[in-house]
């Protein structure tokens, strides 16, 4: 497991809500970073099949683009009664005609899928939020960390906070959705606690606990 030595990093990322909470979560560090959106990177086509490849084709670039370690996400939302999906495609559901991306009508194709499927009680509509990050240097190196928060989806969606699929998204043993949480309450960690409740927050901590401090 390599170290990270410096605290210049790019956020290899386009999408304001993961940026958002990219920056809560490293602003303890004393980080200072700037995202691939700042820095005018183009996006790079995500072609990979799993989160692993595609948050190590959104990191490369963007190492490779700067000269400094990237950190990346890729995430998704995977539901058991849908075999998975949208999983690694959870943003192309949001994709529309005009190349826009609409949450709204995203979380109406999960519930419509669900409907089809007869998913109407809560122990049909189970699923995980996963995050894997991935960090690049410019040689090429890259480590991983994988975070996963078990819940439910609901209809209809509730809450106004966070981004894309937070409305719909009730992690186990809560009774409010990721829409109803504060910023603080969804990543439910800080440095040094030893729980994490976002797929997000989890997946940085393992990052903290390995490539910050062993
Ligand atoms: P990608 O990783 O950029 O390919 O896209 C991940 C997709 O999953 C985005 O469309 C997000 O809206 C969704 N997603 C990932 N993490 C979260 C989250 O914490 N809350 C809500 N939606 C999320």
């Amino acid at each position: 497991m390599r170290k990270l030595e410096t605290r210049t990093i790019v956020v290899a990322s386009h999408n304001k809500g993961k940026i958002a909470e990219i920056a809560d979560l490293i602003g303890p560090f004393g980080f200072s970073a700037k995202s691939a959106a700042d820095l005018n990177f183009s996006e790079p086509d995500e072609t990979g099949t799993t989160f692993e490849e595609n948050a190590a084709i959104k990191a490369l670039a963007s190492a490779k683009a700067s000269g400094l370690p990237a950190l990346s996400d890729d995430s998704g939302l995977v539901i058991d009664a849908l075999d998975g999906a949208p999983g690694v495609y959870t943003a192309n559901w949001a994709e529309t005609a005009d190349g826009t991306r609409d949450f709204a009508m995203a979380m109406q194709k999960v519930e419509d899928a669900l409907a089809e499927r007869g998913a109407s009680k809560p122990e049909d509509r189970t699923g995980r939020f996963v995050s894997v990050l991935c960090l690049a240097w410019p040689d090429g190196h890259v480590e991983y960390f994988r975070g996963e928060v078990e819940g439910t989806v609901v209809w209809p969606p509730r809450g106004a906070s966070g981004f894309g699929y937070d409305p719909v998204f009730k992690p186990e043993g809560y009774d409010t959705t990721f829409g109803e949480m504060s910023a603080d309450e969804k990543h439910g960690w800080k440095h040094g606690d030893a729980f994490a409740l976002s797929h997000r927050a989890r997946a940085f901590k393992k990052f903290v606990e390995t490539c910050l401090e062993a």
